[in-house]
């Protein structure tokens, strides 16, 4: 006989770990499955926006142990390195994702919810208005609902046929932690040609630094090193960031594949959160709180106990209502970087046209919630 549970997770980041810990909250059976083991480094810009800490902290998901940087203004250089600064009107907070996902996982666990690490799930299918689902170490499982929150780009997009996938994506993800002389209240956005850096302040003294760069780029250099010194440190921010911190790690967290491209949020009647259901540009620097809210959302609509149909449609709606615009404006403004004339333009409109820049963030940005 199958192994069976009324909700299966699948995905252990943000939007999974939230959606775990609301059921489980409120005694629902739930099973989360995630590929790795806890706690690890993913790359991530580690800003997280103040959107999510009245909803974290209610629900007593707030790593309160930790003194986190309060950050409250944003940095903007062009690739030439004029650089300005802005008040952030919301701000944020630095944590690392090695830190809070563990954190999450932890609670999930002490509200009772089952946790598979080391695990990925294979492959899907709905039959009979049930969930089987296939996994690595080769068991089977069945579901009544699945929440999908399996981040950017995984094994299910391609199980799933998922329109995107088909598409190649140019840009490649890299991150460190590193300690510096920072401004720690502030969010930076250093550009390069064909991409750009955070760097913000986490926990611990620490800070990370984390780019958008070119695939492009990385084939013509041979190697990320090699890369980082011709083209990121043009920007004189980024070399003497480069030259005069300290990096805490080995080597680089790196990923490529980064699709911005739109995808639907509720898939083979599998209620997609967080990145799963579509990545805003990162320049945007809300997308963990974005797939904090989804996560939410997810567990809410299964916790109505309506028919499946009035789950999906409702869930559908309520993710298009909050979410859609913020996708569509931050793939336009990430048209605003990767040049030099682009950055300069984007620098000087943030400088001398804050009403435009302030339109900007709040349409890439929701509320408190
Ligand atoms: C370069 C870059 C910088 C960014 N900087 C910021 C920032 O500063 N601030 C911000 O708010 N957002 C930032 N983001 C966006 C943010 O990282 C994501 O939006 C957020 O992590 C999404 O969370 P998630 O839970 O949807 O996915 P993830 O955190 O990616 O989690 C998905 C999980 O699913 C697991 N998984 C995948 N397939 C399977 C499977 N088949 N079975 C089991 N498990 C599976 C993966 O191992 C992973 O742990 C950045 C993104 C990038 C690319």
């Amino acid at each position: 006989m199958l192994k069976s549970f009324e909700n299966v997770v699948i995905g252990g980041g943000l939007a999974g770990l939230i959606a775990t810990n609301l059921l489980a909250k409120e005694g629902k059976q739930v099973l989360l499955i995630e590929k790795k083991t806890y706690p690890f480094h993913r790359v991530c810009g580690e800003y997280i926006s103040n959107e999510v800490k009245g909803f974290l902290k209610r629900e007593g998901l707030f790593p309160e142990a930790h003194e986190l940087p309060q950050i409250d203004r944003f940095t903007f250089s062009d690739t030439k390195g004029s650089q300005t600064t802005v008040p952030l009107d919301l701000g944020g907070f630095g944590l690392s994702r090695y830190v809070f996902d563990d954190f999450l996982v932890h609670k999930g666990v002490e509200k009772g919810a089952e946790i598979y690490t080391g695990i990925q799930v294979e492959q899907i299918e709905f039959q009979n208005d049930q969930f089987i689902l296939q996994l690595s170490d080769g068991s089977e499982l069945q579901a009544k609902n699945v929440i999908g929150a399996f981040g950017k780009r995984s094994k299910l997009d391609k199980v799933l046929a998922r329109d995107f996938i088909q598409k190649r994506s140019p840009y490649i993800g890299v991150k460190y932690h590193i300690k510096a002389a920072i401004d720690r209240k502030a969010v930076a956005l250093h550009n390069f040609s064909g991409g750009y850096c955070g760097i913000n302040a986490i926990e611990d003294g620490k800070a990370n630094l984390c780019y958008l760069g070119s695939r492009d780029q990385l084939r013509t250099y041979g190697s990320i090193p090699e890369m980082e010194e011709a083209i990121l440190w043009k920007n004189p921010h980024l070399k003497e960031l480069f030259t005069s911190s300290e990096f805490l790690f080995e080597k680089p967290e790196v990923i490529n594949e980064i699709n911005f491209e739109a995808k639907k949020p509720v898939e083979n009647h599998i209620l997609m959160a967080g990145d799963s259901a579509g990545l805003i540009t990162p320049l945007c620097g809300n997308g963990m709180a974005m797939a904090i809210q989804a996560g939410k959302l997810a567990a809410e609509a299964i916790l109505t106990n309506k028919t499946r149909p009035e789950i999906e449609q409702s869930y559908e709606k309520n993710w298009r209502r909050i979410f859609e615009t913020r996708l569509k404006v931050g793939r336009t403004v990430q048209l605003l970087f990767g040049s030099d004339f682009s950055s300069i333009f984007a620098r000087n409109l943030i400088q001398h046209v804050p009403f435009v820049t302030r339109k900007i963030i709040k349409n890439t940005h929701g509320q408190p919630f």
